[in-house]
């Protein structure tokens, strides 16, 4: 569909809807890593035949938003997507610690990606399904840049919906999608295997792998090379960067999810014009 059939005002609708999501989203990247520590820790305690600890249980629901400083609750005006930051600029309304910065910058992603969506395939289904695989991807992204986890409760739905995905709006791609994400998946664990046997060093966690398989799921195998690529370039252009600018991160893993989500980003927003534009710079056709 054109830009010509979208107007500005369902433009406008659907980046408030997108607002609305991200700051779901910000709730998912805060508390799901929180819930899965709690879940492990209960686990642990149970297995050990520990009596039962006394933590609040965590969810998406409850308790309410509130600052992570201080735990006082969070006004709703003050919890509006965007606003809210910006009229606190970006500190507590009760004892002035900061708010970090990703809850603005994930809402504006989140609106900007509903709108690239809405613009690039219309108010249809498809681009529901990508936007919510983009919404996925970016909380991975974040999850992975602040505690180095990438979660299958998210992966692992995202890889199943990849093939639906396929499955329901292109059945043509299908064998491409599971290709991709099988071997995705071998390809990648191997190549892990073998750097941990010949360094003794996690060279690529799991979670990455897995990721990696979702990501073929979405993109066939055709384009999974191509999205690899850019992601190791990517992370080795943000390893330098690090090096360079920042003292105090010198010498720490750097997460690889971060790098795969943008490059797998990048290959679900343009599709196969990626792999045709690469093919064409690089004189393969
Ligand atoms: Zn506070």
């Amino acid at each position: 569909m054109l830009f010509s059939d979208v107007t500005f005002a369902s433009l406008a609708l659907v980046a408030l809807l997108g607002l609305c999501l991200g700051s779901f989203l910000n709730v998912v990247i805060t508390r799901l890593p929180v819930m899965l520590m709690q879940q492990w820790r209960t686990e642990a305690r149970a297995a050990l035949e520990l009596s039962d600890d006394i933590e609040e249980p965590l969810s998406l629901a409850r308790p309410r938003s509130r600052c992570p400083r201080c735990l006082t609750p969070i006004a709703w005006h003050d919890n509006l997507p965007l606003l809210g930051w910006l009229k606190r600029r970006g500190r507590c309304a009760s004892c002035q610690g900061r708010i970090s910065i990703q809850y603005p910058l994930v809402e504006l992603a989140s609106a900007l990606l509903a709108v690239c969506f809405c613009i690039l395939h219309g108010p249809t289904w498809p681009a529901l399904w990508l936007y919510g695989a983009s919404l996925t991807l970016l909380a991975l992204a974040v999850i992975d840049l602040r505690t180095q986890l990438l979660p299958d409760a998210l992966t692992l739905p995202l890889l199943w919906c990849g093939l639906l995905y396929q499955l329901l709006f292109s059945p043509a791609s299908l064998d491409d999608a599971v290709i991709g994400a099988t071997a995705g998946y071998a390809v990648l664990w191997a190549i892990g295997k073998a750097f941990h046997v010949l360094t003794g060093r996690d060279g690529m966690g799991l979670g990455d792998v897995k990721l990696i398989a979702a990501l073929g799921a979405w993109l066939g195998w055709q384009l999974l090379p191509l999205v690899i690529l850019i992601a190791a370039l990517l992370g080795a252009i943000s390893g330098l960067l690090i090096q360079w600018r920042s003292r105090h991160l010198k010498g720490q893993p750097l997460p690889f999810g971060p790098s795969l989500v943008l490059a797998g980003g990048l290959g679900l927003l343009t599709g196969n014009e990626l792999l045709t534009g690469y093919q064409a710079l690089s004189g393969l056709t």
